[in-house]
């Protein structure tokens, strides 16, 4: 593993690497975090925690050939890839719905795989898509898909395939924010350290994916990670008014210090959005 590492930081805010290595433990408790997290969708725009996926039927994904394995326990690190297709111009919906569609057919009828390999891909517009099947209600449950993008390593990993070959030329600034985005949405869900979990393909395998380039900009991106989840914490704390560690983050929304107690009062049953009393 030929992974850089960097000094611990000292902000009361910073994920503890210890607390984020149990991931594993606390994936149960990294779902209900997500919707802690959509709480905070009303503040910076950076603090949105799950971005845009097209799901499998947006892009009109065939069904697998076989089952699809769910493990209980969720992945400990995040594999980036590059596609090794083309680095093409087209940075539209359409293309990236008809480029899941070739790897899947790929995978499934050139390798014989019973669907696409990777839980997730971009495009080289920035554009996320569910990859195999049930992938995105598995990462939303803390779980995780089996999915065959690393050799020896699919059952502890999440696979990232990122549209393009980066051996010579750095991906486009639409797919590295994707990237962050991405990457941001499955420390939280999972409670990883990025700069402990987030890797490139050729760590594992004999590879040169995801490229001399890319991989060269990987800790970049595990700092980018960082700070996007120092941003959430920061956010979180503020809306719970006290500092959190991403430790001890509620798995449900914080209680207000200023709640009234009163005979038959729950707390809130009707809010904005409800239509009937
Ligand atoms: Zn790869």
């Amino acid at each position: 593993m030929a992974v850089e590492r960097r000094p611990e930081t000292d902000h009361p805010l910073a994920v503890d690497r210890r607390t984020m290595l149990r991931g594993a433990a606390l994936a149960a408790g990294g779902v209900l975090l997500g919707g802690v997290l959509g709480v905070s969708a009303a503040g910076p725009a950076s603090a949105s925690a799950t971005p845009k996926v097209y799901t499998r039927a947006d892009w009109k994904a065939r069904a697998p050939k076989g089952g699809i394995q769910v493990l209980a326990t969720g992945p400990t690190h995040i594999v980036v890839h590059h596609t090794a297709t083309g680095n093409v111009s087209d940075t539209s919906t359409s293309h990236a719905a008809a480029l899941s569609r070739s790897i899947q057919s790929y995978h499934m009828d050139s390798n014989g795989w019973s669907d696409t390999g990777q839980q997730l891909t971009i495009s080289r517009g920035g554009h996320i898509m569910e990859g195999r099947d049930r992938s995105l209600q598995a990462i939303r449950d803390g779980k995780h898909v089996l999915g065959a993008h690393t050799a020896n390593h699919n059952s502890h990993t999440i696979g990232i395939e990122n549209e393009g070959t980066y051996t010579s030329t750095t991906p486009p600034g639409a797919l590295m924010s994707a990237l962050v985005d991405t990457c941001s949405w499955l420390c939280l869900v999972y409670r990883l350290d990025p700069q402990e979990a987030i890797v490139g393909h050729r760590d594992y395998n004999a590879t040169s994916c995801p490229g001399d380039k890319l991989y060269s900009m990987l800790p970049q991106l595990r700092d980018d990670v960082g700070s996007r989840l120092r941003e959430q914490l920061i956010h979180l704390s503020r809306q719970a008014g006290r500092e959190l560690t991403l430790e001890e983050l509620p798995s449900y929304p914080a209680v207000p210090s200023s709640e009234r107690i009163a005979t038959f009062y729950h707390g809130p049953a009707i809010g904005d959005l409800d239509t009937s009393l």
